[in-house]
C-alpha cells in the first residue's frame, strides 16, 4: 500500500494550484481517471492478503471521495470567479451622462401640407383624398379634357398599359367628391401627383392642393377673398394678391394667382425676377361641363376651384432655392425644419 495520507496531500495541493477549469480537469484525470493514481491503487488491492483487502479498499475509496469533493469545490470556486470577472467586464456605469437621442422632425413638405390643411379646415373646408392611380374619366374626361384635347399634351402623363394613369393633378378628387356628395361643398384635396418632368424646378412626383367650393351663390369675388386670406395666413403677413386671366379646361373664367413677393415686399428682386410678384396658384369658376359630368345641375350651382403646388409654397416660405433639396433626404437640410 502506498502512503495514502501523502497521496491525499499531493492531490489537494494539485487541486489548489489549478487556476482554471482545464487544468483542474487534468488534475482530475491524473488522480481519478481510468489510469489515475487512485484507480491504480484500487487495482493493486488484489496483491494484498485477503484479510487486509476490505479495510484497504474502504480507505482508498474514502480518499477517492475526499479528492472528488475537493475537485468539485474547486470547480465551483473557479466558475463563480469566472462569472464575477464577466460581470465586472460588462459593468455599466450608470453615473455616466447619456448618449442623447436625436429627435426626428417631420419632412418640410409634410409640415407645409399640415399647415395648409389647418388653415383651410379653420375656414370650414373638408380635407378629401383620392387614388394616385386614376382612370381617364376622373383625370381628364370629367374635367372637360376630352381625348383629342390639346391640354393633355401639357400634362406629360405617365400611362399604364391598360390606359390608366398616374394622376397628373389632384383635380380628380373634386370629381370623385362631386359624384359621391351633394352640394354645397367646400373641400381641399392635398396629395402626390406625377408628371414626366425633372429639372431644377420640376420633379416627376410633387404635391398639389386642389380646392373646390360649390354653392348657390358662389362668386369669383368669394374665390379671391378665400385665396387672399389663405396666402396671408400661410406666409403670416399682409400680402397683395392679384389675378391674371389664364386658361384651364376645367374652369371658366380662369386666372393665375400672384402674390406680392415675400422676399422683397414687392420692390423687385432676383426671386421675383424684378417684377415684385410671385405666381403661386391657378384658379377659376368651375366649368359647367365639369358640373354636368359630375351630375350637378350647372343652372342651379356655381363654384370655384383652385390648385397650387405644396413644394412651391414651401420653397417660398422657407427660402429654399432648389426643389431637389426636398427629395435628396440630406439630414443636414431636413433637421433645420422643426415646425411649420
Ligand atoms: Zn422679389
Amino acid at each position: 500500500m502506498s502512503d495514502l495520507a501523502g497521496l491525499t496531500e499531493q492531490a489537494r495541493a494539485a487541486i489548489g494550484a489549478s487556476d482554471d477549469l482545464s487544468s483542474l480537469d487534468a488534475v482530475r484525470v491524473h488522480w481519478l481517471g481510468k489510469k489515475g493514481v487512485l484507480t491504480e491503487e484500487l487495482k493493486a488491492l488484489g496483491k494484498l492478503p485477503a484479510a487486509e483487502r476490505p479495510a484497504a479498499g474502504q480507505r482508498i475509496n474514502e480518499v477517492k471521495a475526499a479528492v472528488q469533493a475537493a475537485i468539485e469545490s474547486r470547480r465551483e470556486a473557479l466558475e463563480s470567479a469566472a462569472v464575477a470577472l464577466a460581470l465586472e467586464a460588462g459593468r455599466i456605469d450608470v453615473t455616466l451622462p447619456g448618449r442623447g437621442e436625436h429627435r426626428g422632425t417631420l419632412h418640410p413638405i409634410t409640415l407645409a401640407r399640415q399647415r395648409i390643411e389647418r388653415l383651410f379646415r379653420n375656414a370650414g373646408f373638408a380635407v378629401e383624398t383620392g387614388p394616385e392611380i386614376e382612370d381617364d374619366f376622373h383625370n381628364f374626361a370629367a374635367l372637360n379634357i376630352p381625348p383629342d384635347h390639346p391640354a393633355r399634351a401639357m400634362h406629360d402623363t405617365f400611362y399604364f398599359p391598360d390606359g390608366r394613369v398616374l394622376r397628373t393633378h389632384t383635380s380628380p378628387v373634386q370629381v370623385r367628391t362631386m359624384l359621391s356628395q351633394k352640394p354645397p361643398l367646400a373641400l381641399i384635396a392635398p396629395g402626390r401627383v406625377y408628371r414626366w418632368d425633372n429639372d431644377l424646378t420640376h420633379s416627376p412626383m410633387f404635391h398639389q392642393v386642389e380646392g373646390l367650393v360649390v354653392g348657390e351663390d358662389v362668386s369669383f369675388a368669394n374665390m379671391k377673398a378665400a385665396l387672399h386670406e389663405f396666402m396671408q395666413g400661410f406666409f403670416e403677413r399682409d400680402l397683395a394678391l392679384r389675378l391674371r386671366p389664364s386658361y384651364f379646361p376645367f374652369t371658366e373664367p380662369s386666372a393665375e394667382v400672384d402674390i406680392s413677393c415675400v422676399f422683397c415686399e414687392g420692390q423687385g428682386c432676383r426671386v421675383c425676377k424684378h417684377t415684385g410678384w410671385l405666381e403661386v396658384a391657378g384658379c377659376g369658376m368651375v366649368h359647367p361641363n365639369v358640373f354636368t359630368a359630375c351630375g350637378i345641375d350647372a343652372e342651379r350651382w356655381t363654384g370655384y376651384a383652385f390648385g397650387f403646388g405644396i413644394e412651391r409654397l414651401a420653397m417660398l416660405r422657407y427660402g429654399v432655392n432648389d426643389l431637389r433639396l426636398f427629395f435628396d433626404n440630406d439630414l443636414r437640410f431636413l433637421r433645420q425644419f422643426t415646425s411649420a
